[in-house]
């Protein structure tokens, strides 16, 4: 049985309710996880309010701000960890970002700074919370993050995305190898796409979704639910010897050829 009861989780990366991450704290909270959600600050603190409200009634024990493109900002999140917990059980990385102009038009056209900033905060974020997970990750521990099959293969306007994700997928591997000493178990979820905030910045995003519909084993897209659902599973025991992959949670889209 899955059973998160006495597990510490850190979930980034909540918008709003059609949030992967949403489906994903949803699905540790049922299994008796116990849930420490961060956020992305705004000025006006508009995020703060939207995301508290949000997940109220999965009555986190941490709420904290967390832009990871500023390392001070990871390290106080992992500082209020450490005083609220003294230990750490799971991560969810569930966050990406490249300016909408990058995620349209010719990719040959894709700026260094907007390469830049989507390689860091969708890649390299994987590894400086980790870094800072594995700290307090001292039972051992799973870290879990979201890919998508446009770091694969060529999507149409997934563009500079596709090469972060094909960043963020090795990040998985070598985080597994050099983690797994401390029994720290590091997987990717390759989710089929589904209407978020952030997947409504990638040009013809429905057109992706029907295109799933016609030609996926399942013809259908996934839920936010399902995606949660298979990061519980990688998140407890019963996962406990799967580390370094990709699970593809995407009505097995990725194994049509045409
Ligand atoms: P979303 O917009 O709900 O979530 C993206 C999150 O990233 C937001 O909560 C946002 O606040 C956060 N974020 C952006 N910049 C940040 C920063 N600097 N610091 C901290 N947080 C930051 O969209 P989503 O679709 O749920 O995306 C979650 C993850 O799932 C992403 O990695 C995305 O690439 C991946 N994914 C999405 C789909 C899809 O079709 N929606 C498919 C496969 C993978």
């Amino acid at each position: 049985m899955l059973d998160l009861t006495g597990k510490r989780a850190l979930v980034t990366g909540i918008a709003n309710n059609r949030s992967i991450a949403w489906g994903i704290a949803q699905q540790l909270h049922a299994a008796g996880a116990d849930l420490g959600v961060t956020y992305l600050p705004d000025a006006k603190g508009k995020m703060e309010k939207k995301v508290k409200d949000l997940v109220e009634p999965l009555n986190p024990s941490l709420f904290l701000p967390c832009n990871v493109q500023d390392e001070a900002q990871v390290t106080e999140t992992f500082d209020a960890v450490k005083k609220q917990w003294g230990q750490l059980d799971i991560l969810v990385h569930c966050l990406a970002f490249a300016n909408r102009d990058d995620l349209m038009g010719d990719f040959s056209e894709t700026s260094k700074a907007g390469f830049q900033l989507a390689l860091d905060i969708s890649a390299y974020s994987l590894v400086s919370l980790s870094r800072a997970a594995k700290l307090l990750m001292t039972d051992g521990g799973s870290i879990v993050t979201l890919t998508y099959l446009g770091g694969v293969k060529v999507i149409p306007n997934y563009n500079v995305m596709g090469i972060a994700k094909a960043a963020l997928e090795m990040n998985v591997r070598y985080l597994a190898a050099d983690l797994g000493s401390s029994n720290i178990r590091v997987n990717g979820i390759s989710a089929g796409p589904i209407r978020t905030l952030a997947s409504s910045a990638v040009g013809g995003i429905l057109d992706m979704i029907h295109h799933v519909e016609d030609i996926a084993p399942l013809h259908r897209t996934v839920t936010q639910e399902e995606v949660g659902k298979a990061a519980a599973f990688l998140c407890s025991d019963l996962s406990s010897g799967v580390t370094g992959q990709i699970l593809y949670v995407d009505s097995g889209y990725n194994i049509m050829g045409m």
